[in-house]
């Protein structure tokens, strides 16, 4: 394993050397405002070590990574049932596009892309009040890092309710569709504020290892959800992931993963290790431009790609 703490270092100080950095997300006032040249990373086996080098302890937003953690509440809520309301598939449109919300009569392709995530969060909202639904997703990230100072960050959530208007705008349309069971702004209050989740790459790392381990966290011996049910996120993470984009990722890396606006990607390499990289600046398609390759680097280094060595 020692090996694996020399990858991490030579990857930090590679991605240190990189001079094209890619653009941080500007449509998120409180988002445009965070400092590029940062890169963290975490690697957290699932023998429970951690391996980390960077800005690793530094909370950054982690936005639609936090999709990873709805969809597994969700899908305790509702089980299969949730099917019915979003599909599996990959989108091939960027994480916010409509259009094919209405050839496809408001069902979203896939729970990562942002209505496929609103209709997750309408689920979440199922007799509860959105203040309940926030504070038990919250509860949630805690219980998977096993870190209880994880808060979500306000002033991004707020920056997100002033500035959402395509976000309003998926679940409006949604709405009318009668494919949201509650009012677009209730949901969207759950939506943004899970997206606004604070959390370093050592503590999403450790969230993550669940789905390295067969559902069970194997640093506290908790069962979080059934090996079946773990397979299958994990799945949904390889094909739909990092969005349009997702197909990219997959021939790069071969691991399931997802991307976030704030630079943070979560990775699951299944019997190994959950792994989280950030850093701020964006490719096209709007997911970590460093933190791409730096997993491309780690998946070479390490033969973990479940694809083959
Ligand atoms: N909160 C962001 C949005 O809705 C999440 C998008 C993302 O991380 N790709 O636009």
């Amino acid at each position: 394993m020692n090996e694996l703490r020399a990858i991490v270092d030579d990857i930090q100080r590679l991605i240190a050397g990189r001079e094209e950095r890619g653009k941080v997300a500007t449509y998120i006032p409180e988002l445009a405002a965070v400092d590029p040249a940062q890169f963290g990373i975490a690697v957290t086996t699932v023998d429970g070590r951690q391996y980390a080098a960077g800005e690793a302890d530094v909370p950054f937003s982690i936005q639609s990574v936090s999709k990873v953690f709805t969809l597994t509440l969700a899908l305790g809520m509702a089980g299969d049932r949730l099917w019915n309301r979003v599909g599996k598939e990959p989108s091939g449109t960027p994480f916010n596009s409509i259009v094919q919300l209405e050839r496809e009569q408001g069902k979203p392709r896939n729970p990562f892309i942002n209505a496929g995530a609103i209709v997750v969060a309408d689920t979440l909202l199922a007799n509860h009040q959105p203040k309940e639904t926030i504070g038990e997703i919250v509860q949630f990230a805690r219980f998977l890092a096993t870190d209880e100072s994880i808060v979500i960050d306000q002033k991004v959530a707020r920056s997100e309710q002033e500035t959402g208007f395509r976000n309003f705008a998926l679940a409006q349309f949604m709405r009318g569709f009668g494919k949201l069971d509650h009012p677009a702004e209730q949901v969207l209050g759950v939506y943004f504020h899970h997206c606004a989740l604070a959390m370093s790459c050592r503590q999403l790392s450790r969230a993550g290892l669940f789905l390295a381990a067969g559902g069970r966290n194997p640093m506290t011996g908790r069962t979080v959800v059934s090996g079946d049910r773990a397979r299958r996120i994990n799945a949904l993470m390889l094909m739909c992931g990092h969005y349009d984009g997702s197909g990219d990722f997959a021939y790069r890396v071969g691991l399931p993963g997802k991307s976030g606006v704030g630079g943070g990607i979560l990775v699951v390499a299944p019997g190994r290790a959950s792994i989280a990289v950030w850093s701020p600046g964006l490719n096209e398609n709007g997911n970590s431009l460093l933190g791409s390759q730096a997993l491309e680097m780690l998946a070479q280094r390490t033969g973990w790609s479940i694809f083959g060595p």
